[in-house]
């Protein structure tokens, strides 16, 4: 997403990202991953918080690599001149990888078709695709297919046809298969039987890629979570994400404090309008809350188009006047009312929707239990008619 610039006489809120905070989430995912290279994954325009930025950031806290779920997100941090190894995982059949191959970036392969189009964008540029397999360990989504369960006959499926046909294209020259990749359904579980068994058949799927005789430089497997809480699952490198912008990945068993991670965004905006109303005032469409008792009702110009998720009606809370206040009412396109109660509000002032919680404010945690999402969620959701504005450091010394 292309940067717009914040300014107040055009915008009614902004997102504050402390790019300070990010540098202290790497380091700190750093130690935890031990000897094991460290890849921030910053997808989605760096999770909300803004690709380029988060990327500089991140590699200054210690980063090795940075992961990218989509060639075009990984050719804009090239353009920023980020020079650290890159690696990309999901593409749809006709993508075009050949400047993905001339910017240097790894491309992670599920399937045979991919592999075909990388081997054939490797010729049409004469260079060699360094390319990551993907392999279904469990998760049921994409990847290889491979038995799961520590099982060893793991002959005959998608997998392994996948492992001959790279290795084959390595012999030719195409490519060369530097890693082996999979994801856990269950992360956020840690004892879950899945956790262990996608391990194994993790193990299963490396011996499989060496037996033909593929030289694996990284195996990979570990998200937030799982670099969190199941650091055996390491192996040469973890891919955090969410962690990364400070949040828990897995809130019922941690919160960012307790792991040491200062969550990035603030979303920041101001009062609009003020009015003092009777009880029996019913509120925003469908008048899905009415005024129990006199009160002042402030209304804020973010809605559902900016982010705020409309699951939040009458549940979401803000920081207003030093107050938690909830949002009153439906959750609208451009607006949400909140109840000030008889907080001292006037048009103009400071609403903290979610920050690091270190002032009262809610977090972006607080806002997805309100919403029954998750924070992921909340931080990916903001739109580009919320600027981001960056603090703690500019990013630029990358
Ligand atoms: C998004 C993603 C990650 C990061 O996940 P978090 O839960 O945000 O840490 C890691 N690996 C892959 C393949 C992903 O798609």
């Amino acid at each position: 997403m292309d940067q717009v610039e914040y300014d107040p006489r055009v915008h009614p809120a902004y997102a504050q990202i402390d790019l300070a905070a990010i540098r202290h989430n790497v380091a700190g995912l750093r130690d935890r991953a031990g000897a094991a290279a460290l890849m921030a994954v910053v997808k989605a325009d760096g999770y909300g918080h803004g690709l380029v930025p988060v990327a500089r950031a991140a590699v200054e806290g210690g980063a090795d690599w940075l992961g990218t779920a989509q060639i075009a997100e990984s050719l804009d941090l090239r353009a920023a001149g980020i020079s650290v190894p890159l690696l990309t995982w999901l593409h749809s059949p006709g993508v075009d990888y050949e400047p993905a191959l001339t910017a240097d970036i790894d491309l992670g392969v599920s399937a045979p078709w991919g592999l075909a189009e990388v081997v054939r964008a490797a010729s049409a540029t004469g260079r060699t695709a360094r390319v990551h397999l993907k392999v279904d360990t469990g998760l049921g989504r994409n990847g290889a297919y491979a038995l799961g369960g520590g099982r060893t006959d793991t002959g005959h499926t998608d997998y392994s046809e996948l492992v001959e046909l790279a290795a084959a294209a390595q012999a030719e020259g195409s490519v060369e298969v530097v890693g082996v990749f999979t994801h856990f359904a269950y992360a956020d579980a840690p004892t879950h039987p899945t956790v262990r068994a996608q391990q194994e058949a993790f193990a299963d799927a490396v011996q499989v890629a060496e037996r033909a005789g593929l030289r694996l430089q990284v195996r990979h497997m570990s998200n937030s979570a799982a670099t969190l809480t199941t650091p055996e699952a390491a192996w040469d490198m973890v891919r955090p994400g969410l962690a990364v912008y400070g949040l828990s990945p897995v809130p019922d068993l941690g919160s960012s404090a307790d792991f040491d991670l200062v969550p990035a965004m603030t979303a920041v905006a101001r009062v609009a309008t003020v009015k003092r109303v009777p009880a029996g005032q019913g509120v925003s469409y469908g008048h899905a809350f009415t005024t129990s008792t006199e009160t002042t009702l402030a209304d804020v110009p973010v809605g559902y188009a900016d982010g705020i998720p409309r699951h939040a009606s009458n549940a979401g809370q803000v920081l207003l006047g030093g107050e938690r206040r909830p949002v009153a009412g439906r959750v609208c396109m451009d607006q949400i009312v909140i109840d000030a109660g008889d907080v001292d509000v006037e048009c103009g002032d400071e609403v903290v929707l979610f920050g690091p919680g270190t002032r009262g404010e809610p977090t972006a945690q607080d806002w997805a239990e309100a919403a029954g999402t998750i924070s992921y969620e909340i931080v990916t959701r903001f739109g580009p008619r919320v600027p981001r504005v960056y603090v703690g450091g500019d990013g630029a010394g990358v």
